[in-house]
């Protein structure tokens, strides 16, 4: 077993602006705070997978992040959420769609990764949290009651929720978007892991299905992970996370993986952003949406892409 210098990379959504100095400055904290308690887990010997869990938990209990607690609401004004887990060593995906009243969702994937049965929803992961014995969470915050309701004193018409949760009352045309929340963890064994977890895009009509508990969403083996974020349905039309990923196992730099992947996306009128990791330690990102909140820790110290120029870009460090 070769010791490697653990990695993490971890978003908190795409879309179309993070707001106000003051948003980005919170949010740069809670970013780094959480990429650096990953890291030091990480750090002190444990599993990617264990490290990704910790990671969407931390992201799913900050109300500024649509995924477990500050989930976005559904038309009907109820919270769904959806998780995917892939564990990159074994291969293998885990995940749960349109979960309700429970505080992590990843949780629900975690204990699946062994199950014959990996993926499940609505009533079924509704029996899972009775199984796994967990108690009733609400995760509806009043920043989101209030969204919704904004929303709908104008009739739904915008095509997704805000991407940070509002700290203020914002004007309904709001151009803030999202927040979906993913983590990446190459862990000190050189294994990686990936985890999304998400309230959904927001507004969406019962039962629309996310991609972030499908491999278009999430996605890793043994030499690259990644996690998306952004139009569901604009993920799953690239099928991004897996494309990329099977780029670079066919030999790909990872570098170049994300640059043909976003000018494709580019060509196609696609609105989203990714993280991933390589085996060999490479930490990249890309997007086609104006921001993309995510932030890395190389081993050295912690950066983010929080003030990237608008359109496509894609990086490597
Ligand atoms: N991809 C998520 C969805 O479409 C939303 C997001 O990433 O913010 O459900």
């Amino acid at each position: 077993m070769t010791q490697a210098l653990p990695k993490v990379i971890i978003h908190g959504g795409a879309g179309s602006s993070v707001g106000h100095k003051e948003r980005l400055l919170t949010l740069r904290e809670d970013l780094h705070s959480i990429v650096n308690e990953v890291y030091s887990k990480a750090e002190s010997g444990a599993r990617a997978r264990d490290c990704v869990v910790l990671g969407c938990q931390l992201m799913e209990d900050s109300p500024h992040f649509n995924a477990g607690y500050g989930s976005v609401l559904q038309s009907d004004g109820q919270v769904r959420m959806s998780a995917g887990l892939m564990d990159g060593e074994a291969q293998r995906f885990s995940g749960v769609i349109n979960v309700s009243r429970v505080r992590h969702p990843i949780d629900l994937a975690a204990y699946l990764q062994p199950a014959a049965d990996r993926i499940v929803s609505d009533y079924g992961a509704a029996e899972l949290a009775r199984e796994m014995g967990l108690v009733p969470f609400d995760p509806v915050t009043d920043l989101r009651l209030k969204e919704w309701m904004r929303e709908r004193a104008s009739n739904f018409q915008s095509a997704m929720a805000g991407v940070v949760a509002e700290t203020v009352d914002v004007p309904a045309d709001s151009e803030s978007r999202r927040g979906t929340i993913g983590v990446i963890v190459l862990d000190g064994s050189g294994h990686l892991a990936v985890g999304t977890s998400t309230g959904g895009k927001g507004l969406e009509r019962l039962g629309r299905v996310s991609d972030s508990a499908t491999p278009a969403g999430t996605y890793a083996n043994a030499l690259a992970a990644v996690s998306c974020t952004g139009i569901g349905e604009d993920i799953l039309d690239e099928c991004l996370a897996a494309r990329i990923v099977v780029r670079v196992t066919d030999g790909m730099d990872i570098a170049t993986a994300f640059e043909k992947s976003f000018a494709e996306a580019t060509n196609h009128g696609r609105d989203f952003g990714a993280i991933a990791l390589s085996q060999w330690g490479q930490i990249a990102w890309g997007k086609t949406s104006e921001v993309l909140i995510s932030a890395y820790h190389t081993g050295d110290g912690v950066g983010d892409t929080l003030e990237l120029d608008s359109g496509t870009l894609t990086g490597v460090v």
